[in-house]
C-alpha cells in the first residue's frame, strides 16, 4: 500500500477511545472475541460429539477417526488463510472479507445446531474452514492498519487484541461446553452460532464509525482481464473438485483416511513450495535469502510447538474425558472445561511475560532462544503426563491436576513463542511477500495439525506412556538443538534479533 493511502487511513481512524488506543481496536477486539468464542466453544465439544455413542447424542464414530478429523479440520482452518489473504488483497479488501467470513462461520455453526448426520458435520466444517480463512488473518491485519508505522502503541495494541482472542477462548468452553455436554450438543453448537452472530453485529454496527478507511482498500486489485481469467480458473477448479467428489465419494474411493492423508501431505508440500518460491523469486535480495534460511528452523520449531499445543483439544481432551476423575473436590467437572485452562493461563501470564522481557531489556533471550524455550516447555507438558500412568497404571482415573499442570507448561512455551512468532515472520520474510506473512505464520499451525492427523490416531491408554514420552522427548531434544544453534542463527538473520 502506498504511504499516501496509509496516511489517509490513519487520519480516518479515531485515534483514541479504547484504553488509549484507536477506537477501531474495540471493533476488532469484540469481533475476534466472538469469533474465537464460537470456534473454541465448538471445538471443545466437537470431539465428544463425534465419538460419543448415538444414544448419548453423539455420532458414534471411532475415537481414532474422530481425533484425526479434529486435526485435519484444524489444519484446513488455518490453511484456508491463504485464500482469505488473497481475496482481501486482490478482490474485496480486508473488512469486507472479514464480514463474509463471519457470515459463513455463523452458518457453519447453525448447520451443527440442527440435529444431523455426518454429512451435516462435513458441510459445517466446509463453511467454517472457508469462513475462518476469510476472517481470521484479515481481522488481525486490520489491527496493524490502525496505527502508523512509528506509533509506539502498536505492539500493545496487538497484545490487547491477543487478550480478546483468549478471553473468547476461555469463556466458551465453560458456556458452550457445559450446555453441550450437560444438555445437548446441538444446543451447544447453537450458542456458538449466536456468538458469531453477536460478533457480526458488533462489526457491522461499529465499523464505519470506528475503523474509518482501514481495511477498505484493495491493495493489489485484479485488472479487468485478470478478473476474467481468474474467475474462469476458479470456476473450472470448483467444477473439477465437485466432479472429483461426485466420483470418488459414492464409489468409496475417497475415504476419510485417504482424505486425511491428502491433507497431511498438503500440510508439508504447501509450505515447502512457498519457501522455494520465495527463495527463488527475483524480487528476493541476497540478504533476504539468508534471512529466509534462518526462518526455516524457526518455522519447523513452530510446527512442532503447535502440534503439541493443538493436541490439547484432541489428546488431552480425550484424556480429560476417559482417564480423569471428573468428580473432584466436591465438584462435577465437565471434560470440555479443561479447554479453558490454556487461555486462562495466557490471560494471567501474558502481562507477566511482557514485563519480564521489558525488565530483562537487552539481556532477554534472542528470538531463536525463545522458540527453543517454546519447544522445551511443550515437550515437558507431554513428559509430565507419563507420570500418572507410570505410577498408577492406566486402569485408575487420574487426578485432574495433572492436566492442569500440562496445560500450564505448554502455556509457558506458548508465551515464549507465539507473541514473537508473527513479528519474526514479518521481519524475516522477503519484503515482496510481506502481505502474505500473516498466512505464512498461520501455515505453521496448519502444517502442525496436518502432521497431527497422522499422529493422534496412535494414542490410546495402552500406548499412553510411549506416546507422551516420544513426542515430549522429540520436542525437548529439538529445543536443545535450537538452543545450541542459536549463535549460528544470529549470523544468518543479518541484524534481526
Ligand atoms: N490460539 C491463537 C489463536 O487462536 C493462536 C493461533 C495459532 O497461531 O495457531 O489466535
Ligand atoms: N491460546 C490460544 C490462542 O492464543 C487459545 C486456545 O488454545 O484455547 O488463541
Amino acid at each position: 500500500m502506498s504511504t499516501k493511502n496509509k496516511d489517509k487511513i490513519i487520519e480516518s481512524v479515531p485515534q483514541k477511545g479504547f484504553f488509549g488506543h484507536p477506537k477501531g481496536l474495540s471493533t476488532l477486539f469484540f469481533t475476534e472475541f466472538w469469533e474465537r468464542f464460537s470456534y473454541y466453544g465448538m471445538r471443545a465439544i466437537l470431539l465428544y460429539y463425534m465419538y460419543y455413542e448415538i444414544s448419548k447424542g453423539g455420532l458414534g464414530m471411532d475415537e481414532a477417526t474422530a481425533a484425526s478429523i479434529m486435526a485435519i479440520y484444524g489444519s484446513l482452518v488455518y490453511m484456508s488463510g491463504i485464500i482469505g489473504g488473497w481475496v482481501a488483497d486482490r478482490l474485496l479488501g480486508t473488512t469486507k472479507t472479514v464480514f463474509y467470513g463471519g457470515i459463513l462461520i455463523m452458518f457453519g455453526h447453525i448447520v451443527l445446531s440442527l440435529p444431523g448426520s455426518i454429512t451435516a458435520l462435513f458441510i459445517s466444517m466446509g463453511l467454517i474452514i472457508i469462513g475462518t480463512g476469510l476472517l481470521k488473518p484479515n481481522v488481525s491485519t486490520v489491527v496493524g492498519e490502525l496505527y502508523s508505522d512509528k506509533d509506539p502503541r502498536r505492539d500493545s495494541g496487538f497484545s490487547i487484541f491477543y487478550m480478546g482472542i483468549n478471553l473468547g477462548a476461555f469463556l466458551s468452553p465453560l458456556i458452550v461446553g457445559t450446555v453441550g455436554q450437560k444438555y445437548n450438543f446441538h444446543l451447544g453448537f447453537s450458542l456458538a452460532a449466536i456468538g458469531m452472530f453477536l460478533g457480526l453485529i458488533v462489526f457491522v454496527l461499529t465499523k464505519k464509525k470506528n475503523l474509518g478507511l482501514a481495511g477498505t482498500y484493495v491493495p493489489n486489485p485484479l485488472t479487468k482481464e485478470e478478473r476474467k481469467s481468474v474467475f474462469a480458473k476458479i470456476g473450472i477448479g470448483a467444477f473439477m473438485i465437485v466432479i472429483l467428489g461426485a466420483i470418488t465419494i459414492p464409489t468409496g474411493f475417497l475415504t476419510i483416511d485417504r482424505f486425511t492423508l491428502l491433507v497431511s501431505i498438503l500440510g508439508i508440500v504447501i509450505p515447502t513450495l512457498y519457501f522455494i518460491f520465495m527463495y527463488r523469486s527475483p524480487k528476493t535480495t541476497e540478504v533476504e535469502r539468508s534471512r529466509l534460511i534462518a526462518y526455516i528452523p524457526l518455522f519447523i520449531a513452530s510446527i512442532i510447538f503447535w502440534a503439541v499445543q493443538e493436541q490439547g483439544s484432541i489428546i488431552l481432551a480425550t484424556y480429560a474425558d476417559k482417564r480423569t476423575q471428573l468428580h473432584f473436590a466436591g465438584l462435577e467437572i465437565q471434560s470440555s472445561w479443561f479447554q479453558s485452562l490454556n487461555p486462562l493461563f495466557i490471560i494471567f501470564l501474558a502481562p507477566v511475560f511482557a514485563w519480564i522481557w521489558v525488565k530483562m531489556g537487552k539481556r532477554q533471550p534472542t528470538t531463536t532462544q525463545k522458540f527453543a524455550f517454546g519447544l522445551l516447555f511443550a515437550g515437558l507438558s507431554f513428559l509430565v503426563m507419563i507420570i500418572p500412568a507410570y505410577v498408577n497404571g492406566t486402569e485408575t482415573l487420574v487426578n485432574p491436576l495433572w492436566l492442569v499442570l500440562s496445560f500450564f507448561l505448554v502455556v509457558l512455551g506458548e508465551l515464549c513463542l507465539s507473541p514473537v512468532g508473527l513479528s519474526t515472520t514479518t521481519k524475516l520474510a522477503p519484503a515482496a511477500f510481506s502481505a502474505q506473512t500473516m498466512s505464512l505464520w498461520f501455515l505453521s499451525s496448519a502444517s502442525a495439525q496436518a502432521i497431527n492427523a497422522q499422529i493422534v490416531r496412535l494414542y490410546s491408554p495402552e500406548t499412553e506412556i510411549v506416546y507422551f514420552g516420544v513426542i515430549g522427548a522429540v520436542s525437548v531434544i529439538l529445543g536443545v538443538i535450537l538452543f545450541m544453534i542459536s549463535p549460528i542463527m544470529k549470523r544468518y538473520m543479518n541484524g534481526i534479533h
